[in-house]
């Protein structure tokens, strides 16, 4: 794309043919359109289109590809590298397009790509259903399921892409599909992990399972001094493996936010912790949680019954959009003696209240899938692990940075090579390659296929075949 085509783009007759708006420079909202939740990122784009229907999103990418105009797609606006904005671009923001519709019969649900997950689980806990996410009800449908989709119900019910059974996407020729099993199968293939890099995904179908007491777990945090730390995930990672599925918990180096349901006398007070979900009947719940409430001495022991989507959206209100945000991550295969010796100096360090290390199995049903059966490559049975500096104040980014990268950099060598594309930054076709495994040059070829001139390339860009 040139400044001149920016410049010459005639922007007022794509305002003219969408159903939703166009925000351009200068236009009261631009900054508020062109913000993504990392404030780290600070971009000017030509455009933001805020569609409001599949046709306003066929439009777009017509109307790029007739005037040679670079595209990004925002959907959640979550990426740490700040994917779905860019200087100069006409960003897709698929925000608006919120629809969702459960089928309870068929234990399915409908989401528009707009959607975030507390969108979705909103629509379906309240048939006591949910299909796997993350853990935070604020990050979009679209990125988190085109990056994998690891989370709570990943262990009993595999990743968010295991459970993707369609998905309704405009191509870079303006064009529209159904990809699913039985239609457009290369590409439905290449989206269950691939990223945004095949086309404009409009909406998606996925499969529902009931969980808990209709749509009611128990989970929470159980929260240990600091000092703890080798202890603790010595005993998380020989437990976790001979836990029942329907547990689940992910392992965090954190600070214990100043806010309640915290105790006063423990706010800022540095842990190692665990966050469980049990989504099992209830009547068994004393027995599967009875190795976790009787280990070792927590601090805080927060195991409660509550809806699903309550524990999604717990860790909402201490996030805010516009925090500084910087990531560093890879695939581990074990927490190894040497892995802890190395969080046993970091986490004390942690630089800020916001700042965190967080290792989420990637096991169970997640594991049983067979590493090339979808993009989404990382299938041996360990963890994703990701090193996370945050806070508010731009003055502290670069102390932020600094240690998750300290931090990553003494880690790593412990790693099992390649980190998730969702919590990665961009770093560069090395590290794509590595997050893709075995599975990238296939990658390549449904890209030469279905995006030849890498026209969606804001994204961890997969090189189209014989380009
Ligand atoms: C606080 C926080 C918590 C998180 N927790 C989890 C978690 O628990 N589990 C997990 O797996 N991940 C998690 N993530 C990572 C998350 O999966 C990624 O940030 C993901 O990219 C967010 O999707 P989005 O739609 O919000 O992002 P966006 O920034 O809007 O998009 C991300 C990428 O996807 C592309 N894209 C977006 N929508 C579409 C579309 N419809 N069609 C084609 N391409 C599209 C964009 O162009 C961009 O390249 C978390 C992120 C944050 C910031």
């Amino acid at each position: 794309m040139t400044t001149s085509a920016i410049a010459t783009a005639p922007y007022q007759d794509l305002a003219a043919a969408l159903r939703g708006s166009l925000v351009l420079p200068g236009d009261p909202g631009y900054d508020q359109a062109r913000a993504v939740y990392n404030g780290m990122v600070d971009k000017h784009p030509a455009a933001v289109a805020r569609c409001r229907d599949t046709a306003d999103v066929i439009t777009c990418v017509r109307f790029a590809r007739e005037h040679g105009v670079e595209i990004a797609v925002r959907a959640g606006g979550h990426h740490a590298a700040g994917l779905g904005v860019q200087d100069g671009a006409l960003v897709i923001d698929l925000s608006l397009m919120r629809s969702t519709t459960v089928s309870p019969g068929g234990h399915t649900v409908r989401a528009d790509a707009g959607c975030t997950w507390g969108d979705v689980d909103h629509a379906t806990v309240a048939f006591g259903m949910a299909t796997p996410s993350g853990f935070l009800s604020s990050t979009g449908v679209a990125g988190l399921t085109l990056g994998g989709g690891i989370g709570y119900l990943s262990r009993r019910f595999g990743l968010t892409v295991d459970n993707l059974l369609a998905a309704d996407v405009v191509l870079a020729d303006g064009t529209f599909v159904t990809a699913s099993e039985s239609s457009h199968s290369d590409l439905f293939w290449a989206l269950r992990g691939g990223g945004g890099n095949f086309g404009i995904v409009t909406s998606f179908t996925f499969r529902c399972h009931d969980i808990g007491e209709h749509g009611t777990i128990i989970g929470g945090p159980v929260l240990y001094d600091i000092a703890d730390t080798a202890e603790v995930m010595r005993w998380y990672r020989d437990l976790v493996p001979s836990l029942p599925e329907e547990l689940s918990g992910w392992i965090a180096l954190l600070t214990i936010p100043p806010a309640p349901p915290f105790p006063e006398e423990l706010w800022g007070r540095k842990a190692c912790g665990i966050v469980w979900c049990y989504t099992g009947p209830h009547d068994r719940a004393d027995d599967v949680l009875e190795p976790v409430r009787t280990f070792g001495s927590p601090l805080v022991v927060g195991l409660q019954p509550m809806p699903f989507s309550v524990l999604q959206s717990a860790f909402d209100p201490l996030l805010p959009p516009g925090l500084q945000w910087y990531w560093r991550a890879d695939f581990f295969n074990e927490i190894s003696d040497e892995a802890i010796d190395v969080h046993v100096k970091y986490g004390p360090r942690l630089p800020t209240g916001l700042s965190t290390m967080h290792m989420y199995p990637i096991d169970g049903a997640a594991s049983r899938v067979a590493a090339d059966a979808t993009a989404f490559a990382y299938r041996s049975g360990g963890f994703a692990g990701v090193i996370v500096g945050v806070d508010p104040d731009p003055a502290n980014a670069g102390l932020i940075s600094q240690w998750a990268r300290d931090y990553w950099e003494a880690l790593h060598p412990t790693s099992a090579g390649g980190a998730y594309i969702n919590f990665m930054m961009s770093e560069g076709q090395d590290r794509i390659k590595a997050a893709y495994r075995g599975n990238y040059d296939r990658l390549a070829q449904v890209k030469q296929r279905y995006d030849p001139g890498n026209a969606f390339h804001l994204n961890q860009n997969i090189q189209p075949a014989g380009g």
